[in-house]
């Protein structure tokens, strides 16, 4: 007689689990005090990441302060991998299981911000960190530290690795190392992000290619022979006015944007080169692949139009849609709750509440909520949500089972991508944020170690829902990873 499906769930959780759910408990109580002991070690380090605010590519300070931290604890640190200089590889303990954390560090051009809660140019006049990526990267950090103690006290057993992956931004750092070989051989991958919410992640992200076009031209004066010169600029102009009527013919989820990264010197000379660089977006890679091909069309006939040259189109990088994994998003949901969300103080939400007030202002929308600032664990989406922004975490998820969760960590309501984002994450408010992201995520972690049954359903709901799709790429063999993104 077959046992009922849930019977049998029972018995073999009791049976192959390692440790009783008394030990796991006590276990995770232990990860969390080691983070909140070391409150001031992270706080220093995010401040350290958060005032460099390095761009793609760029992060030399950045990922040295998080490798100094792992290297001091005992950590095995690979720098330099992938042929990228800031992205590596911190590793400790040995065998299975292999869990990976994910840390991102890269900051954002134009967003230059103080820690104060009006518009104010920051430490760094290029850039700051608009998506968090200072905490995420601590965050991080904080549980990988966390569960090597415990893999060093001989209270887990197994690998643990905090992989340091740069220019998130421009989706190159997560997708060079995985065509280096890194990730794949891992068991679960672990990661977070800074949000105006705190909730388990569970939603996919949008498939997307990241590629330059080129044109050639010939130089003539503008104004006393533009007959001899053939202006390179123009078919860029063609170009982009060929693919804003592209749109129209274009699935809804489509999202294409563009800069024009070089338009010429100056106007008395026919620009004889000139780039524009492109993000095309779709929620299924093969869509992109589609809509990449006939933006290729569109840029040759822009060249024939204007008799210019399309020189060179190159992929930077290319991005796979998520595979979010319900079992995974279910235990990260549990450890969410049993940590709670961050606890506000009566200044951090007048802060929140101040960026809310000032940041509508000028754009006529009104941002002022009465949450300053989000303070509940949102219950598990039950649905997935429409895609709406990418990651090259994506593309480590045709590989291996990825998870995670969003921690409030800026004023509620506010958008991603803005200078209030830059603020919050530079004060206390980025501190807690990235507190309780490190304990959700060595809290996981601990599961996914203690308890193989748990493990084997995460990877058998992961092979399900991959399925046995090829990862098909659109950066040509052997291509390495750029060495600046402008
Ligand atoms: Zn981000």
């Amino acid at each position: 007689m077959m046992m009922p499906r849930t019977a049998l769930l029972i018995v073999s959780l009791c049976w192959m689990s390692a440790v009783s759910a008394q030990q796991a408990v006590a276990l995770k109580s232990e990860a969390w005090s080691f983070i909140e002991a070391r409150a001031d070690v992270f706080a220093a380090a995010n401040r350290t990441i958060w005032s460099a605010a390095e761009g793609s590519l760029q992060e030399v300070e950045s990922s040295r302060a998080l490798q100094a931290l792992l290297a001091d604890s005992g950590f095995e640190v690979e720098a330099g991998v992938a042929g990228m200089p800031t992205a590596f590889v911190a590793s400790f303990g040995s065998g299975r299981p292999v869990i990976g954390f994910l840390a991102e560090y890269d900051a954002l051009p134009g967003v230059s911000q103080a820690a104060v809660p009006t518009p104010n140019i920051g430490p760094n006049p290029e850039a700051g960190h608009a998506c968090g990526h200072s905490v995420f990267g601590v965050g991080s950090t904080a549980a990988a530290l966390a569960v090597k103690e415990l893999i060093a006290a001989g209270k887990l057993e197994g690998t643990v690795k905090l992989y340091g992956t740069p220019a998130e931004e421009t989706g190159i750092g997560k997708i060079y190392m995985l065509r280096a070989g890194y990730f794949k051989g891992d068991d679960v991958i672990l990661s977070w992000h800074a949000s105006d919410k705190t909730q388990a992640s569970y939603g996919s992200t949008k498939a997307i290619v990241n590629v330059k076009f080129k044109f050639a031209g010939v130089a003539a004066h503008a104004s006393a022979a533009p007959f001899g010169g053939r202006s390179a600029l123009d078919a860029v102009e063609l170009m982009n006015t060929g693919v804003n009527f592209m749109r129209e013919h274009v699935k809804q989820d489509a999202r294409i944007h563009y800069v024009i990264t070089d338009g010429g010197g100056q106007p008395n000379v026919v620009p004889p080169v000139a780039e524009v660089w492109y993000y095309i977006r779709a929620n299924d890679f093969n869509d992109v692949v589609d809509y990449f091909a006939w933006v290729k069309q569109i840029a040759e006939g822009a060249a024939q139009m204007t008799q210019t040259r399309l020189t060179q189109v190159e992929v930077q990088s290319e991005m796979h849609e998520l595979f979010p994994i319900r079992t995974l998003a279910q235990t990260v949901h549990q450890n969410l709750t049993f940590v709670g969300p961050p606890q506000w103080d009566a200044a951090e939400k007048q802060f929140a509440r101040a960026t809310q007030a000032a940041f509508g202002s000028p754009q006529g929308r009104s941002y002022e909520n009465p949450i300053a600032l989000h303070a509940a664990v949102e219950p598990l989406p039950e649905q997935l949500s429409e895609p709406r922004a990418s990651t090259d975490q994506g593309d480590i998820s045709w590989f291996v089972p990825t998870g995670g969760l969003r921690v409030a960590a800026f004023g509620y309501g506010l958008p991603i991508h803005s200078w209030p984002v830059v603020a919050a994450t530079g004060t206390s408010i980025g501190t807690k944020a990235l507190l309780v992201a490190g304990k959700t995520l060595a809290a996981t972690a601990v599961d996914l170690y203690t308890d193989p049954a748990l493990l084997a359903s995460v990877r058998a709901d992961w092979q399900q829902t991959r399925g046995d799709a090829p990862w098909k790429t659109l950066i040509p063999e052997g291509q390495m990873a750029p060495t600046q993104v402008r």
